[in-house]
């Protein structure tokens, strides 16, 4: 088992003393927290760490997940800690690890290593498509990340062939019952409902949180770039409707807004171990809670997942740029971050400009 943080300096002591990240910098900087024009507070970055991934599923990278990016473009582990210092400095305290696929990544599990050893840092998580989670898990958890999200839609493996072009719905789900077992928990089930494709599966996967203390979290689907493999309108299964669906299993109880932070609204059926969660980006988008900008795996700050503005920081970074600069390009993006997306669940507007992978679902 490996604890997040390590004690190494008196300064350390005092994030783990003071247990708040805001707390612990004031405290040692002598500041407060990012807040954008609209009093957003912004404390959560996720990081892509590979356009690489190694399924091509039909709504995120049809075409395959074929990397794009070369080698000398992508951020160095050296280079994405150093750019997490900075974020630290300027008021994020919680980093996700996604892509792309990241257990993809070579050295993936010494890169979580060194950002969950970071002052400063509160909570460090990763998200997968679960196919080498059985694997990894244990070293992820070891080097300290605290959760995991598995992306997973369908629990048919023919279903998931088609879906993700590969025979693989075995190993997702022992690497979900792995990340379990090793206490990466609660284990989040991610699922991206499609109408026609696995809106019949809603069910299935509402009634695994009666068995298990699995979050399942029904996504509507986002009119992407990969989303090319159909006519967007027909397949968005908006969340009321979803919901209607899982109220077939049993009669929800809403969770507290103070235990399901985020953007999914969480609830829990009658005698169920786990909760099932709502996330509606596009029918009841929660841009005006957003606490999150992005970094894309080639160095760029995104600051909305539906704004193709991007703000350089690699280019600074790689001309020496401080850690105080780098705070300042957070501070920047922060300043930039629009108040909300404007999809509308029937536009479908390809306004992303790169794929998913590259900036990070
Ligand atoms: N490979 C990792 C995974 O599968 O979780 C991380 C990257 S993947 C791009 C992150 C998430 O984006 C996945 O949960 C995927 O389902 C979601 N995603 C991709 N395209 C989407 C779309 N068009 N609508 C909704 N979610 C989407």
């Amino acid at each position: 088992m490996g604890a997040a943080f390590q004690p190494r300096s008196k300064e350390f002591n005092d994030f783990n003393a003071l247990k708040n990240a805001d707390d612990w910098r004031q405290k040692r900087y002598g500041m407060t927290k990012l807040v954008d024009r609209f009093s957003r507070k912004i404390d959560y970055l996720r990081i892509s760490i590979t356009d690489h991934c190694n399924l091509n599923c039909l709504y995120c990278a049809p075409f395959g997940g074929r990397r794009k990016l070369t080698h000398p473009a992508i951020l160095s582990h050296e280079e994405i800690v150093r750019i997490v210092n900075g974020a630290v400095l300027a008021g994020i305290s919680k980093v996700r690890i996604t892509g792309g696929e990241p257990l993809m990544r070579r050295g993936v599990v010494e890169l979580c290593r060194m950002l969950s050893a970071l002052e400063g840092l509160e909570s460090l998580t990763l998200t997968t498509n679960g196919v080498r989670l059985q694997e990894f898990a244990p070293q992820l958890h070891d080097a300290g990340v605290k959760r995991v999200n598995v992306s997973l839609d369908t629990l048919r493996p023919e279903r998931f062939r088609k879906i993700t072009g590969y025979d693989l719905l075995s190993q997702v789900l022992a690497g979900i019952s792995m990340a379990e077992e090793v206490g990466l928990r609660p284990v989040k089930i991610n699922t991206v409902v499609m109408r026609g494709i696995n809106d019949d599966e809603i069910e299935n996967f509402a009634r695994l949180t009666l068995k298990k203390p699995y979050h399942v979290r029904f996504i509507e689907l986002m009119p992407t770039n990969g989303c090319g493999f159909g006519d967007h309108e027909s397949l968005f299964m908006p969340v009321e409707e979803i919901v209607r669906v899982v109220k077939r299993v049993g009669e929800l109880s809403l969770e507290p807004a103070v235990d399901s932070p985020g953007p999914a609204r969480l609830c829990s059926l009658p005698g169920g171990f786990g909760r099932v969660g709502f996330i509606a980006p596009l029918s009841h988008h929660f841009c005006g809670s957003c606490n999150r900008l992005r970094l894309t795996a080639d160095g760029n700050l995104r600051t909305c997942l539906f704004s193709e503005k991007e703000i350089d920081i690699k280019g600074p970074l790689r001309a020496g740029a401080s850690i105080e600069k780098l705070a300042d390009i957070f501070r920047l993006a922060a300043t930039r971050k629009p108040h909300g997306h404007r999809l509308k669940c029937t536009e479908v507007e390809k306004t992303f400009g790169r794929d998913m992978q590259a900036i990070g679902g």
